[in-house]
Parts: C-alpha cells; sequence; structure tokens
C-alpha cells in the first residue's frame, strides 16, 4: 500500500502480495554484545564498520544505512499438523539485499518490532533467545550443516514482557535483535499460502523469482529455459526433487551432529534446505529419539529428534500440494519424496559409516549400528562422549572403561555393561576385518563427531552470565563452537557432559516456543 510504512503496521489479513514495507521500531540503546567476525568478512565488513555507532544503532533497529529497503513477508504454514493461515515475519524485518564478492545475502532483524504479520504479539525478541540463535546458527555452520547465519547480537536497552517460562508468570527480559543473514530466507510456507489463497500468477512468479534468484546455480543443469512468469512444469517438478535432496541432506545432518529443532512447522523450513528460525532447539546429550526440549510439544513429541526425518518428509508433502496447484494433474511430485527417502538413507548410513569409523556402509552396518544406539538409550549414554571415545577404543583389547564417561548413571553402566562390551567386541571385529588404516578411521571419526556442540545447559550458562552484564563466557562460546572438531586447550569445560543440575531445569532442556 502506498503510504507512511512507519505508520503501515496494523495487524491485518494481506492479500495478492509478497510482502509489506515496514520499518523497524526504534529501540532505547542499541549494544554490540557479539559479532560474528566470519559473517562481517563475508558481508565485507571489517572490524571498525563493526564497532561504527552508525551500523550499530542500524542493527539496533534504529533507522537505516543508505541503500537499505525494509519489509516483512507474508507467508502461512502447518504448525503441530494444522494449516495455520497467515503467518508471516511477525518479528523479523529485511534490511534488503547485500551484495558482496560476488554473492547475494538478505540480512534480517529478528525481534526489530511489529509488523503487519506480528498477529497478537510484540514484535521483540528477548535477550535469551536472541543469544541462543546467535550462537546456535554459528556453531551449526561450523559443524558443516547448512544453516541460515548471525551477524550481530545488540541488545535494546529495552524490557520485554515474557511468560511462561521460569514460573508461568510474567516477567520483563532484555529484549534483544539478532541480525540474521542467508542468501534467502524463504520458506515452504510462502509458496503453501498463495495456494491456500488461490493467488496462482503470484505463486507461479514467486516459483520463478526464487529459480531465478536463489536457484540460479542449479535451475541451467535441468537444460529447461525459465520463464519467471510461467516456469515451466517441469522444471518445476525437478526443482521440488532438487528441494527434496537439500531437505535430506539438512536432515542427516542434524541426525549425525544430535540436534532437535524442536518447531519443525512448515513455516519453519527453508526452500534452500537451511536450518532456519532457532527457538526452542536443542541437543541431545544422552541419547534418545523420543527427546524434545520443547515443552508445548511434551504431549505429543512430534518434534522429538527421532521423528525429524518424518516430519521432514510430511512437510514436503504439505508443499508438494501447494505446487501442484499450478500443476497439470499428472504431475510426478510424488515421485519426488522417493528421491527424500534415498537421499536421507544414502546421506545417513554415510554419516553413520563415519561416525563409527567404517570404511564403507555394508550389509549388517545397519543391525550393529542399532545395537548400539538402543544401548545407549537404555542405558543413557550421551551421544557426543560416546563417539569422541568409541575413537580412542584399543580395537584388539576393548575395555568398557575407554566409554565410562560417557554413562550419565552409574545403574546404566552397570545394567547394561555387560551387553556393550558384548557389542565393542563385535565393533572391533567389524573394523579389524575390514582392516580400514587406523589413521583413515580416526580422520573419519574426527570429521563427522564434533567435540564441542552447544549442548543447552552451555547456552543457559552464557545467558545467565549476559544477563547479569558479562558477555565474555558468549565470546568464548563464540569461538570454541567455531572448531568444533579441534582439541583445545583449556576448553575441557565445553567437552563435558551435561552436568546432572542441568537435567530438568528450565532453559537446560526445557523450553517454550514463546520466546
Ligand atoms: P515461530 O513459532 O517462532 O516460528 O513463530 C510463528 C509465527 O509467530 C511467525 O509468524 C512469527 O513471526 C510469529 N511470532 C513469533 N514470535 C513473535 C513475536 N514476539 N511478535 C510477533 N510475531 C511473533
Ligand atoms: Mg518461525
Ligand atoms: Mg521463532
Amino acid at each position: 500500500l502506498p503510504g507512511d510504512p512507519i505508520t503501515d503496521l496494523y495487524t491485518r489479513q494481506v492479500s495478492d502480495c509478497l510482502w509489506s514495507a515496514v520499518q523497524p521500531t526504534p529501540v532505547k540503546q542499541p549494544q554490540l554484545l557479539a559479532y560474528s567476525p566470519q559473517v562481517a568478512e563475508m558481508l565485507g565488513l571489517s572490524d571498525a564498520d563493526m564497532q561504527a555507532s552508525a551500523l550499530i544503532q542500524t542493527l539496533g533497529g534504529n533507522g537505516t544505512l543508505p541503500g537499505m529497503f525494509t519489509y516483512a513477508t507474508r507467508y502461512g504454514g502447518h504448525q503441530f499438523g494444522h494449516w495455520a493461515g497467515q503467518l508471516g515475519d511477525g518479528r523479523a524485518i529485511y534490511l534488503g539485499e547485500l551484495l558482496h564478492a560476488g554473492k547475494r545475502f538478505e540480512l534480517q532483524l529478528k525481534g526489530a518490532g511489529e509488523t503487519p504479520y506480528s498477529r497478537s504479539a510484540d514484535g521483540r525478541a528477548v535477550l535469551r533467545s536472541s543469544l541462543r540463535e546467535f550462537l546456535c546458527s554459528e556453531a551449526m555452520h561450523a559443524l558443516g550443516v547448512p544453516t541460515t547465519r548471525a551477524l550481530s547480537l545488540v541488545t535494546t536497552g529495552n524490557q520485554v514482557v515474557r511468560d511462561m517460562f521460569y514460573d508461568g508468570n510474567p516477567q520483563l527480559e532484555p529484549g534483544a535483535i539478532v541480525c540474521r543473514v542467508a542468501p534467502s530466507f524463504t520458506r515452504f510456507g510462502h509458496f503453501e499460502l498463495l495456494a491456500s489463497r488461490d493467488e496462482l500468477p503470484l505463486l507461479k512468479h514467486l516459483i520463478g523469482f526464487t529459480l531465478d534468484r536463489d536457484f540460479a546455480d542449479w535451475w541451467p543443469s535441468t537444460g529447461i529455459a525459465l520463464d519467471i512468469h510461467q516456469p515451466d512444469p517441469g522444471l518445476i517438478e525437478a526443482w521440488f526433487a532438487e528441494i527434496c535432496t537439500r531437505t535430506a541432506i539438512l536432515i542427516a545432518h542434524w541426525m549425525r551432529v544430535g540436534f532437535v529443532h524442536g518447531v519443525m512447522n512448515t513455516d519453519n523450513m527453508s526452500i534452500l534446505g537451511l536450518t532456519i528460525d532457532y527457538g526452542p532447539y536443542g541437543w541431545i546429550d544422552n541419547f534418545d529419539p523420543s527427546w524434545t526440549p520443547n515443552t508445548t510439544d511434551a504431549q505429543g513429541r512430534r518434534y522429538c529428534f527421532g521423528r525429524q526425518p518424518d516430519i521432514a518428509r510430511w512437510n514436503l508433502e504439505r508443499l508438494a500440494e501447494a505446487l501442484a496447484s499450478v500443476l497439470p494433474a499428472n504431475h510426478t511430485l510424488a515421485q519426488s519424496l522417493a528421491v527424500f527417502d534415498q537421499t536421507y538413507v544414502r546421506e545417513l548410513t554415510h554419516a553413520l559409516a563415519n561416525k563409527f569409523g567404517f570404511d564403507q556402509w555394508q550389509d549388517g552396518d545397519g543391525e550393529l549400528v542399532n545395537q548400539i544406539f538402543e544401548l545407549m538409550q537404555r542405558a543413557e549414554v550421551d551421544q557426543t562422549l560416546f563417539f569422541s571415545r568409541l575413537a580412542t577404543l584399543d580395537l584388539h583389547a576393548p575395555q568398557l572403561s575407554t566409554l565410562s564417561d560417557a554413562f550419565y548413571t552409574a545403574q546404566g553402566q552397570q545394567q547394561f555393561g555387560a551387553d556393550i562390551q558384548q557389542w565393542l567386541h563385535h565393533y572391533t571385529q567389524r573394523i579389524l576385518s575390514a582392516g580400514i588404516a587406523p589413521a583413515t578411521r580416526l580422520q573419519k571419526m574426527a570429521s563427522a563427531n564434533p567435540i564441542y556442540v552447544l549442548r543447552n545447559y552451555l547456552a543457559q550458562e552464557a545467558i545467565d552470565l549476559a544477563t547479569a552484564g558479562d558477555h565474555s563466557r558468549l565470546l568464548t562460546l563464540l569461538k570454541v563452537l567455531s572448531q568444533p572438531y579441534t582439541w583445545q586447550t583449556g576448553m575441557e569445560a565445553f567437552a563435558q557432559k551435561r552436568p546432572d543440575w542441568a537435567r530438568q531445569k528450565a532453559g537446560c532442556s526445557m523450553l517454550s516456543c514463546s520466546s
């Protein structure tokens, strides 16, 4: 709509367009708590640039720099299995696109104030959730997991009201804003909403635009010409298969590193196959496929660790339904779901072969691997420590004691110790009979098994300190997690299993959607 974009904030159903011009709502006193040197460099920003007050003001939502154009986009989504209608960027405001070194990036301020899509919420984010998004997106990138990135973490100087966290009573919390960076923040839900509203010319245009801008390095490989307003049905079908492939690769990574997204609604699924929207995510400590950090999902466990592949596939089905509305009835989208299945199995077995140090995945490995995962679950064994200790096993005289510090309870170790010892025996036979060179095995294992992950309690400790005004821990973690596969002297404290006190503590193992 024409008019003053600053006042164009009223909450509404938007029709037949994809975005609304909107400006961040100013805050009291932006302060830069941390920034990612890697992302700054990727964007061509120097240390001095990052310390400049004009940029910090902008990253806190106080005004824009020349050339920036700010807006919020319109999307919908399936939430917890149900169609939720229009959602949209309720608290994320784009700063426009930045071109640097031949690459294109979208920048977004998350928590920068209300937009037409804010519904009943305030458009703000609090320090704890912003710190979690900032740290985790950078940690995921360092782990080799496709993800959106984070440039900066800025506190606003304003207080934000939040409830449902510590004790169910509304609390005032420090506000903060993360500047997120990605080639594209487009979600499955952008396409779904247009299909659900029967806005088909716009849907076709969005598909064409996305292919042209975000899949420019892919679509020419199909040999099919691209008409941005009327993309070819065959091209759309091939594109959906590509999305299935990327999504499968993404989920295999999550399973490899022990990441639980926590809210895999279709509005939180990136069209590029990136991890997007870090909310009540968590990391597996003791291996448990039924675990979810999201207390909002505690009953159904829809988004627990072990269900992530199935949910991703379900979400792809919803995207396929949306795309089908611009395809002839005999489209082949359903066949691409098999591409998801095949790619997932290929990627996961490849990752598992590396994690266990196998030369390659072979018949019988599935059974061997399932046995230990089941034992790990029953005996309460830490997934990350298990794999880093397994690498140090004496293959000729395997000892359960090599794994001792991966057990959460003495009881688990006692009860399942003999079974695990026996499994170690089978495992070493598997390794020795394949004749894989010890150095090759160790190298494979080291490349797939992180030493440092952002365990929930580690994030919470950094949050507690930052809230008290000390952000040194945040900076230390940012650094340590940038090299997750490398032992770092003096950083042993960040490579331990979850301490007992953190087991049931809010923030450390339990989080809610509201942040
Ligand atoms: P999420 O569950 O975080 O993926 O959010 C779902 C929807 O709620 C999205 O449309 C968000 O933009 C919106 N949303 C979440 N938190 C807020 C907030 N504090 N203010 C406005 N919109 C929000
Ligand atoms: Mg979201
Ligand atoms: Mg969110």
